[in-house]
């Protein structure tokens, strides 16, 4: 970990919080529950949200370029937001003894390139693909170990990238929120 990055008060915020949880549970009982959130998308996204799905999505209906970062090949693998609060609800109702930290996310990966390319067919759209510096710390992958998901909370996620992307570009088509990224 960078502690000193761009990403690092993002990066350093999410690993303080679980640290300072577990203070709490250790020193005064508390009632905890730590739950790992990877890559989330879906409809309700903010356009200007800049994470990679609703950029791409907003900017093949509009037929602006499509801006990967670097050349592409960094992985990511994609939660559709039904599976997550599915997950994060059978968490929350778990026995209070399973307090995690636990994984919740989808464990198949694409690399961004790909993703640009299934938006691109799945939108019909002609706009062009160009690529732009890589951010910095911008991990090569992420992909969730969930074998403690699916031991612990019975849960996995059912919701392919096709059928997942099909209803945000839907969503992304019909709202009125669909500005400039
Ligand atoms: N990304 C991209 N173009 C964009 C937005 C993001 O190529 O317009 C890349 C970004 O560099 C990263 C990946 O897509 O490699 C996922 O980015 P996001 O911010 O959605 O999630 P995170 O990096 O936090 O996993």
């Amino acid at each position: 970990m960078n502690p000193i990055g761009l990403r690092s008060c993002y990066d350093e915020g999410k690993r303080c919080a679980e640290t300072l949880f577990f203070d709490y549970y250790r020193q005064h009982q508390l009632k905890i529950k730590v739950v790992r959130i990877f890559n989330t998308y879906g409809p309700r996204m903010h356009p200007n949200d800049g994470r990679v799905i609703s950029n791409f999505i907003t900017q093949a209906l509009a037929g602006r370029n499509i801006t990967v970062y670097g050349d592409g090949s960094q992985t990511r693998s994609f939660c559709y937001v039904d599976d997550m609060v599915d997950g994060l609800v059978r968490m929350m109702n778990a026995s209070e003894d399973l307090i995690g930290p636990i994984n919740i996310g989808n464990p198949n990966e694409y690399s961004i390139l790909e993703l640009a390319e299934r938006i691109l067919a799945t939108t019909g759209s002609k706009s062009k693909i160009v690529f732009e510096p890589l951010p910095q710390d911008d991990p090569m992958k992420r992909r969730p170990d969930i074998s403690l998901a699916q031991k612990q909370l019975g849960w996995k996620p059912t919701t392919g990238l096709e059928e997942g992307l099909n209803r945000t570009i839907e969503y992304f088509k019909t709202t009125k929120r669909n500005t400039v990224v």
